[in-house]
């Protein structure tokens, strides 16, 4: 995923008993998550997708930079991107 803040691409979620199961007080170690590299920082982050599950949003660990992957159809399966 390029210039994921600007022009973010979709990620499909795989379907799984996860998300029959999920209720609202998951913990937050068992919430899905993709692996992000900020390029603003050189750093490596763990985000997390959101309680509505519409998007993985986080932050630069470093700068705080917002990022937002969203969760939709004709996305992609791939777990680990890199924020330009
Ligand atoms: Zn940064």
């Amino acid at each position: 995923m390029k210039r994921m803040a600007d022009d973010p691409d979709y990620i499909v979620e795989l379907p799984g008993v996860e998300d029959a199961a999920a209720s609202l007080e998951e913990p937050r170690d068992r919430r899905k998550w993709i692996g992000v590299r900020f390029e603003c920082c050189g750093t490596y982050q763990r985000i997390y997708r959101n309680r509505s599950g519409t998007a993985y949003e986080g932050r630069c660990p470093r700068c705080l930079r917002l990022v937002r992957a969203l969760i939709g159809p004709g996305g992609t399966s791939a777990r680990f991107f890199v924020a330009e």
